[in-house]
């Protein structure tokens, strides 16, 4: 679904992605992990035509991407969250998510109010945020904003789905719940992730395939069990504690 080809993303003369490459097929959940300022919010920028790389390309569905803008991306079923939680702060929940809807507007303009009325009622129902519809989304908890920042992210009817650190600030209860939700996700709805995320257990709970990155390198790649068991990343990252 998705291939990221010799990306590579300079800052000046910060080197903060090294000719990264790997790819995404359909229907799995990949992680991205390493330690802080690794270049992983910076991947999913390239990825997402936030800003171009320096070197490399970006295909999604065999298209190449790279160099698109970034509503283009969403129009082709591709978003994102960011590291920090992003709702609308003084808009309804409800009026959040029908935010998210205006790429299906015009990307298909018969689909009727009365239909897109219904899926934003749906889309509530799914990341659990139905009983606060009319709720400010200011008013929110982290937990409850990061499900409307998912619910936005979902009324655009995504193929592909990047969340970064979504669990980030999260206690355990609101993080198992947030992983049950992503889970649901790729179960119920089919739609691809990619996930950067700090929290081990979710990202060895969920994850198909792991990729991490060190000083904008891929360091290594692989499933939970052999990123886990994977001498350089315990080293560069995991540590003792961690596999404990
Ligand atoms: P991570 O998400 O893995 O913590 P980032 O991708 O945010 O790491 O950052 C990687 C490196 O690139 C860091 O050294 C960071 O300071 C730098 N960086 C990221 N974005 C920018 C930017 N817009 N301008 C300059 N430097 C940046
Ligand atoms: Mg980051």
């Amino acid at each position: 679904m998705l291939e990221v080809k010799g990306i590579s993303r300079f800052f000046k003369g910060l080197v903060a992605l090294d000719n990264v490459s790997f790819t995404v097929e359909q229907g799995n959940i990949l992680g991205i992990i390493g330690p802080n300022g690794a270049g992983k919010s910076t991947l999913f920028n390239c990825i997402t035509c936030f800003f171009p790389p320096s070197e490399g390309s970006v295909y999604f569905e065999g298209k190449k991407i790279t160099g698109l803008s970034p509503y283009q991306i969403t129009e082709l079923g591709l978003t994102r969250t960011f590291q920090h939680t992003q709702v609308f702060p003084k808009l309804s929940v409800y009026e959040n998510i029908t935010t998210g809807q205006y790429v299906i507007k015009r990307k298909d303009p018969s689909r009727t109010k009365a239909h897109l009325e219904q899926k934003a009622h749906e889309i509530m129902e799914f990341v659990g945020v139905s009983q606060y519809k009319d709720t400010t989304a200011e008013n929110l908890s982290l937990g409850y904003q990061t499900r409307l920042a998912i619910g936005i992210a979902l009324a655009t009817e995504p193929k592909l789905f990047l969340l970064d650190e979504p669990a980030a600030g999260m206690n355990p209860e609101e993080t198992n719940q947030l992983v049950h939700l992503l889970r649901e996700i790729r179960n119920k709805l089919g739609v691809t992730i990619i996930l950067i995320e700090h929290d081990m257990k979710a990202v060895m709970g969920l994850c198909d395939k792991i990729v991490v990155l060190e000083y904008g390198k891929k360091i290594a790649e692989g499933t939970p069990q052999e990123i886990q068991q994977n001498p350089r990343v315990i080293e560069a990252y995991l540590g003792s504690e961690a596999l404990a």
